[in-house]
């Protein structure tokens, strides 16, 4: 039976409240209904400037997942610039050139151009043939931004409006350091992030030998106790036997999801296999680069959790087309997010128009991956730092994305090769 709810207007009633509160209704058309105080929309804009920032960080320490060290923190940022003095600012991973797609490619299509025209830019950034997911991710968040200051909404207004004013979040946390034991780290840093009020965190996994790892992982649980969410990714570091056994004890364990376990690709072979052998949720997808990557693994149910990331699949359109795609398919979606505080306010305001995975009054929401490692282009880079309260995050409201960057900042991690 359909069910209606008692306070919704009905047609008539609707007509009849527009009419009172002196609405113009048209019929069809353009500007079928102005508000008696309507958005100023600017009325010519012009795109004059498209500029990459390649940055980087050097640690004191290596670091890293399973199956690979780095002493350096890196990511690069786009700003779009108007004729207006209006901008927008994006970020991506600079993989596989993409920072030359973007200058070379990408911006000589939107020199001269309307930002507001955003929805056919994207296509034409897209092209024919599924272009690069991570040079159109940046630019398609900078234009988000740019969208939303200019006609003074958020982008979660831009898409009609957030579900929730908050959202949980998870820390990503417990890389492999160099010279120092899992043993003694993982189970100090959990203990440190819970008392920082941090309810969920990820640990690194997979580095070592089976029972190691699993031994380290038990520790963590006994630390933390049974009331703070844990997930483990693997990294690609597991066959496909290895996972099935692992991913069994991390059931025993309470974990809430096993990520990407086997070697990763867009193909993510093998992994629909291990989802159906496993009880515990398997999660994956995060370097999938477009909705059309993402179809065939939501189809064959090869994640119980698929993690798009909109800074590498085509930006927030493209992500919350591929949440919505994957509800239909009751696969759920947790966004990818590890990079800067570009990113976490794009995954912010997406997060924000995702509805729980389940009427459920106790249904989960989607929470937000936040890196925790040292990573000055997350806190440093932004005026106003995400502040965690009873272990989530406020969406900014402000216009665009609601972060404003310190462009001394930028300058000062700017590589110098490129300044
Ligand atoms: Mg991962």
């Amino acid at each position: 039976m359909l069910v209606r709810s008692s306070g919704s207007l009905d047609r008539r009633a609707f007509f009849q409240g527009a009419a009172a509160a002196g609405l113009t209704i048209a019929a069809g058309g353009p500007g079928t209904a102005q508000a008696a105080d309507p958005v100023q929309r600017p009325s010519a804009l012009a795109i004059t400037r498209v500029e990459t920032f390649p940055l980087i960080h050097k640690l004191p320490r290596a670091e890293g997942p399973s199956t690979a060290m780095s002493a350096m923190r890196d990511t690069l940022l786009v700003k779009i610039s108007t004729d207006s003095g209006l901008h927008g600012w994006g970020e991506t991973a600079d993989v596989g050139g993409t920072r030359g797609i973007i200058e070379d490619h990408l911006r000589p299509l939107l020199l001269g151009k309307n930002p507001l025209n955003h929805r056919k830019l994207w296509r034409e950034l897209w092209g024919a043939n599924f272009g690069d997911g991570r040079a159109v991710a940046a630019i398609d968040i900078a234009l988000h931004d740019l969208r939303g200051k200019a006609l003074g909404m958020s982008v979660a207004e831009l898409y009609g409006g957030r579900l929730r004013d908050s959202v949980p979040v998870y820390a990503a946390a417990m890389n492999y350091k160099e010279g120092l034991d899992p043993e003694t780290q993982f189970p100090a840093e959990a203990a440190a992030l819970a008392k920082r009020g941090f309810r969920a965190m990820k640990v690194r996994t997979g580095r070592f030998d089976m029972r190691r790892d699993l031994a380290v992982l038990a520790k963590i649980r006994e630390t933390v106790g049974p009331n703070i969410r844990l997930l483990t990714d693997g990294n690609g570091a597991f066959t496909l036997p290895q996972a099935v056994r692992f991913g069994k004890e991390l059931e025993k364990l309470d974990f809430y999801f096993f990520e990407e376990p086997l070697p990763q690709g867009l193909n993510y072979a093998g992994y629909d296999e291990l989802t159906r052998s496993l009880d515990i949720a398997v999660a994956g997808g995060e370097v999938l680069d477009s909705r059309s990557s993402a179809r065939d693994h939501i189809v064959k149910r090869s994640f119980d959790v698929i993690q798009p990331d909109p800074t590498l699949c085509g930006g927030i359109g493209e992500v919350l087309f591929i949440a919505e795609m994957a509800r239909l398919f009751s696969v759920q979606c947790l966004p990818h997010c590890f990079a800067g505080a570009i990113a976490n306010a794009a995954t912010l305001q997406l997060l924000s128009l995702l509805p729980p995975f389940t009427f459920g009054y106790s249904s989960d929401e989607p929470m937000l991956e936040y890196d925790v490692n040292e990573n000055p282009f997350r806190d440093e880079l932004v005026r106003d730092p995400l502040v965690l309260e009873n272990g989530r995050f406020h969406i900014p409201t402000g216009p665009g994305l609601g972060i404003e960057i310190n462009e001394e900042v930028v300058g000062k991690y700017r590589t110098k090769s490129n300044s």
